[in-house]
C-alpha cells in the first residue's frame, strides 16, 4: 500500500470515554478466530430506547438471516416502526435466496420468470455496481456461495477446479431483464443469483420511506449492524455509529457521527469458518478466483446517502482492496465516504468524513 500518500491525522477524541452518555449502533458479532461461523448479531440499541423519552417505540425481529433492530421517535413511532417491520417481512419475501418461494429463488430455479417492479430495480442497481466496479461486486456468485456451504452452513472447501468450473457461469451476461415487462432471464442456465451483498441496503431505504410516510423525522435501524438513521436525534444532535473493531468484537475502533445516512459494514468476521488447518475462510468472494477475498482490508464502511449503495459498495471495496478501494472514492466523492481497515490495522479514512469521524487510534484521511 502506498501509505506516504495519506495524510496522518491523531484523533483527539477517545471513543469509549464517551460512550456511556450516546446511543452507539456496533453490531456486536462474532469474529474469525472464534469457534464456528455468526451472522450479524443486533446492534445495541436497548439501553437508549429504554432511557429514551416515552415517545419512542423500538423492536427486535429476525429476518433476512440476521437480528435487526428498529427504533423511531416522536407521534406515530409504533406505528412506523411496526409498518417497518412488515415491510421488512414482505422484502424477505422477494429477495431471500433461501426462502424457495421468494421471487430470486424461482428466478434461480425456472431461469425465466417475470418479477415485481422493485425486485428489477435491484437487479438491475446489482448490474450497474458490477459494471462499476470491474466486476467486483457479483450477484452471480452465488454457485460458488453454495460449493463453500456458506447457504446451508455445511461447509467446505472446494478444489480449485470445481471453482474454475463454477467461475465460467458467473458474470452479468448470463442475466438479462426488462424494466418494461419486468421478465428476467438467466440465460446461462447454470447460473444463480444472490443479492445478499445489496438487499440489506435496500431494505434499509424502504425502511427509512415507511418511516418518513408515517411522519417520523428521527429514526435509527441496525439490520445486523448495518446502521440507517433518518434525521438527527430527537434532541438534534447526530447519531453516533461506532464501527466494530474487526479484531476485537466487543469493541469499538472509531465512532462516526451522521444524520440521514446509512452506515455499512463489510468484514471477514461477519460469516466465516474455520478450516481444519485453522485457516479463516469467509463469506466475501474475490470473483476473480472463487475463494473469500484476501484484499489486505479487515473491514469496509460505506457512509452514503443511499442503502444500497452503501451495501453494494463495502462489499466490492472489501473485494477491491485498498489501493483500488481509494481510487473508486476518489471518482465518485460525491456518492459516499469510506473507512477502511486493513489486515494490518491501519484505518483508513475518505475525506468526507474528517470532521465527524472519531476514534483512539491513529488514522490516516486520504483525499484532503
Ligand atoms: P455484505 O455482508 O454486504 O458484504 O454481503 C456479503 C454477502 O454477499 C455474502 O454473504 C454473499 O451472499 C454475497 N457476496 C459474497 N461475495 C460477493 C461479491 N463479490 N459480490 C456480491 N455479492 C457477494
Ligand atoms: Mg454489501
Amino acid at each position: 500500500m502506498k501509505l506516504h500518500i495519506f495524510q496522518s491525522k491523531q484523533s483527539a477524541v477517545f471513543c469509549y470515554g464517551v460512550l456511556a452518555s450516546i446511543l452507539l449502533l456496533c453490531g456486536l458479532l462474532t469474529g474469525c478466530g472464534q469457534n464456528g461461523a455468526s451472522a450479524a448479531m443486533a446492534a445495541d440499541t436497548t439501553s437508549q430506547a429504554t432511557t429514551a423519552a416515552s415517545d419512542s417505540y423500538s423492536t427486535d425481529l429476525f429476518a433476512m438471516d440476521t437480528v435487526m433492530t428498529l427504533t423511531a421517535y416522536g407521534d406515530n413511532a409504533q406505528a412506523a416502526v411496526e409498518a417497518s417491520a412488515a415491510e421488512i417481512q414482505r422484502l424477505e419475501q422477494i429477495f431471500s435466496t433461501n426462502l424457495e418461494t421468494s421471487s430470486i429463488a424461482r428466478l434461480n430455479q425456472n431461469k425465466e420468470i417475470q418479477l415485481p417492479s422493485e425486485a428489477i430495480t435491484v437487479l438491475q442497481k446489482a448490474i450497474q455496481l458490477y459494471q462499476d466496479t470491474d466486476g467486483a461486486f457479483d450477484i452471480t456468485l452465488y454457485p460458488v456461495i453454495k460449493a463453500w456451504g456458506f447457504t446451508t452452513e455445511s461447509y467446505r472447501i472446494p478444489a480449485l477446479e470445481e471453482l474454475q468450473q463454477l467461475l465460467q457461469h458467473t458474470g452479468i451476461s448470463g442475466i438479462q431483464c426488462d424494466a418494461s415487462t419486468g421478465m428476467a432471464q438467466l440465460t446461462d442456465t447454470q447460473a444463480e443469483i444472490d443479492l445478499g451483498g445489496i438487499v440489506k441496503g435496500y431494505t434499509s431505504d424502504q425502511v427509512m420511506q415507511q418511516m418518513a410516510n408515517h411522519g417520523v423525522q428521527s429514526a435509527v435501524i441496525s439490520l445486523g449492524g448495518n446502521v440507517q438513521t433518518l434525521g438527527t436525534k430527537p434532541d438534534g444532535s447526530l447519531w453516533r455509529v461506532g464501527i466494530q473493531d474487526p479484531d476485537a468484537p466487543d469493541d469499538c475502533i472509531c465512532v462516526v457521527e451522521t444524520a440521514n445516512q446509512a452506515v455499512i459494514t463489510s468484514g471477514p468476521y461477519q460469516r466465516y469458518f474455520i478450516g481444519e488447518d485453522g485457516t479463516c475462510y469467509h463469506h466475501i468472494m474475490d470473483p476473480q478466483t472463487g475463494a473469500p477475498a484476501e484484499s489486505g482490508l479487515s473491514s469496509v464502511t460505506i457512509v452514503s446517502d443511499s442503502g444500497i449503495l452503501a451495501d453494494g459498495l463495502s462489499t466490492a471495496l472489501f473485494v477491491m482492496g485498498p489501493e483500488q478501494a481509494l481510487q473508486y472514492w476518489k471518482q465518485h466523492p460525491a456518492d459516499f465516504d469510506a473507512i477502511l481497515i486493513t489486515t494490518d490495522r491501519q484505518i483508513i479514512i475518505t475525506a468526507g468524513l474528517v470532521d465527524c469521524f472519531q476514534s483512539e487510534y491513529d488514522y490516516y484521511v486520504f483525499g484532503e
